[in-house]
């Protein structure tokens, strides 16, 4: 019976124990932090989906322990449920701190035994990643302190071997002397090789942007050396050149600091390229828009920039990241200076309806605001992205377009001006070979006009003096053949003008010269000696062809019959007296003037002797 009592009483009392063991149990959950199998099956177990081909962002619901570094829930601390991304100051108002995120994920079964990659964007500051308590990435170095602590900003991808559906990551980080920090930059999770091809798909599309603009400031810079001159102008486009090689370069460190895929550089040495860059690029965007015009940057703002700018390159070179980033920011103040006067300046050129590209003008102002918006992104006064990369990319860009278009234009209008130089030089070279073929005939014309009687159209006395003397010579030289020299008077001539006219008489010469041309053979040289005497000088093989030739002239002119009845002999024709002098090597005269004297002779004689005659000596 007693032990019956007994049994009942232990089952009695087991029961209550067991009762309050369960409701103290259950108000003890109230106030104690569930273990991690009570979050794995319940709210906190965040279910990611993506497919072979696609990734998918690793956000979801984590628990947040401030200030504490952990690898997995804790069954004492009490964490916060927060949603990533997220950054300190949001989290705990502070951005100098640290923490741990904890969270559960459950992938879809068939890519259990797969490689997954979780690609993480810079985050500004140091973090660590476990899964299931390993650790599988760490960037930078996570401290409790600034001491301890090391920034780094790059991009990596986590990679690991889902063992199960289910996973646990933990992610430590801490930023100290930072604007930002926390897991600010939204991940991603994937098949490996899917997250490593959009990975590099991004990497590559900035390498590929910054070598287009590095091309482009590279052919501009080269462009301002080849073309040599010192002018302000080129002075200018070379400063441009430069200008968007820094810029390329910049692009390179900054955001999403795509040099960590090509480089392995330190990361304070990173970021303290990145600020290089940046004062570098910034430099010469001012002093390109200060060569541009004086009223885009005033002299004294120019130089206050200038100072500014360089006193931060020497601060950055020598000084730990924390110290130079901050100097910049500070130094930021200052932006809003060189923004109004840019703004001024705009504002003249507009109103003075004054040349300057507009899409230029656009372009510049476009740049300022994303200056203006990524600074205030990096206050964390508001959340987007950063759009700087994209802003200078593509105005880089349209320099290049417009670049290349003005230097299409300028050629095309050069080869245009060459073309029509080579065509005119051609019009004027022939204009310049029609005027020379003219003027070498007027000149053969004068030199034969010199040489020629007007009236008779026979040689002049000019002339015949020059071919006597060369024919003289010429026998003097070869010593060979016969040379005449003939005198001839028309007889009574006088008369005939007096009874007939002078312009009669003149058509007398001219007729009579007439004849001469039509008589002497090829070879002979009629001339106009003067009033009505003309003059013959003749080569022939010997003195008997000369007389038959000379007497035979005579002969046609009686046959022409030319009236003259004023005649004191009652000849009732005009005729002709001819004295003739001649002249071998072997019978030679001493000079021309004794061989021409000697026809005069004959012609005296002729005339002394009744005209009408030819006198020589044989
Ligand atoms: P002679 O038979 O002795 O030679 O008699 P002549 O009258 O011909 O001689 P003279 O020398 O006295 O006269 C030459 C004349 O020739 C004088 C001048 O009127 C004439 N005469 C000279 N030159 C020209 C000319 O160009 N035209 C004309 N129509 N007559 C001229
Ligand atoms: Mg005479
Ligand atoms: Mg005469």
């Amino acid at each position: 019976m007693l032990n019956g009592v007994r049994l009942f009483y232990s089952v009695f009392v087991a029961f209550i124990l067991s009762c309050l063991c369960i409701v103290t149990g259950k108000v003890w959950a109230q106030y104690e932090p569930a273990p991690a199998s009570y979050y794995q099956h319940q709210r906190l177990l965040n279910e990611i989906n993506f497919t072979e081909k696609s990734t998918t962002y690793l956000s979801g619901e984590w628990l947040f322990y401030p200030e504490q570094l952990v690898i997995q829930p804790s069954t004492v601390l009490i964490p916060e449920v927060v949603e990533l991304p997220v950054s300190f100051k949001k989290l705990t108002g502070k951005t100098d701190t640290y923490g741990s995120f904890v969270g559960h994920f459950k992938l879809p079964k068939e890519f259990v035994g797969r490689r997954i990659g979780i690609w993480i964007p810079n985050q500004y500051g140091a973090y660590r990643m476990y899964l299931n308590g390993d650790v599988i990435v760490r960037v930078g170095e996570v401290g409790k302190n600034k001491n301890e602590h090391q920034t780094e900003n790059a991009p990596r991808i986590a990679y690991f071997i889902a063992e199960s559906e289910y996973f646990t990551l933990a992610i430590q980080a801490s930023s100290f002397q930072n604007i930002q920090g926390g897991i600010e930059n939204p991940m991603r999770i994937g098949l490996s090789r899917t997250v490593n091809r959009q990975f590099q798909l991004l990497m590559m599309s900035i390498a590929m942007v910054c070598g287009a603009v590095l091309g482009v400031g590279i052919f501009t810079l080269m462009f301002s050396i080849f073309r040599g001159a010192t002018g302000r102008n080129t002075k200018s486009i070379f400063i441009f050149g430069i200008f968007i090689v820094f810029l390329a370069l910049h692009n390179l460190f900054s955001a999403p600091y795509a040099y960590t895929s090509f480089t392995d550089i330190q990361w304070p040495w990173g970021i303290r390229l990145e600020y290089l860059f940046t004062f570098m690029a910034i430099i010469l965007f001012l002093t390109y828009m200060y060569l541009l015009n004086r009223r885009y940057l005033h002299l004294v703002v120019y130089w206050i920039a200038m100072v500014l700018l360089g006193l931060n390159i020497l601060i950055t070179l020598f000084n730990q990241p924390h110290i130079f980033e901050k100097i910049a920011f500070y130094s930021a103040v200052y932006c809003p200076v060189v923004l109004i006067n840019f703004i001024r300046g705009f504002y003249l050129t507009l109103k003075n309806n004054e040349y300057y590209s507009k899409l230029n003008l656009w372009a510049v102002i476009l740049l300022c605001a994303t200056f203006i918006h990524d600074f205030l992104l990096m206050l964390n006064l508001i959340d987007s992205v950063n759009l700087v990369f994209i802003s200078t990319s593509l105005y880089a860009l349209l320099i290049m377009f417009q670049q290349s278009r003005n230097y299409a234009h300028h050629t095309y209008h050069i080869e245009h001006l060459n073309n029509e130089l080579i065509s005119l030089n051609d019009s004027l070279d022939q204009k310049v070979r029609q005027r020379t073929a003219q003027l070498v005939e007027l000149n053969h014309q004068l030199e034969y006009q010199a040489k020629v009687d007007v009236l008779t159209g026979a040689y002049n006395r000019r002339a015949l003096n020059d071919e006597i003397q060369q024919r003289f010579e010429q026998i003097c030289k070869t010593k060979q053949g016969l040379l005449a020299f003939a005198m001839m008077d028309v007889d009574f001539f006088k008369k005939y003008n007096d009874h007939y006219g002078h312009l009669k008489g003149d058509k007398i010469l001219s007729n009579l010269v007439g004849v001469m041309h039509r008589v002497l053979p090829e070879g002979a040289f009629a001339a106009r000696y003067g009033g009505e005497e003309f003059a013959i000088v003749i080569n022939a093989g010997s003195l008997t062809e000369v007389i038959a030739c000379m007497e035979n002239l005579l002969e046609e002119v009686r046959k022409e019959k030319y009236e003259h009845i004023a005649r004191e002999d009652g000849k009732p024709w005009v005729t002709l007296s001819m004295g003739l002098s001649w002249m071998t090597a072997a019978q030679p005269y001493s000079n021309v003037l004794e061989f021409m004297k000697e026809a005069d002779v004959q012609l005296y004689k002729v005339k002394n002797a009744g005209r009408d005659n030819l006198s020589v000596d044989i």
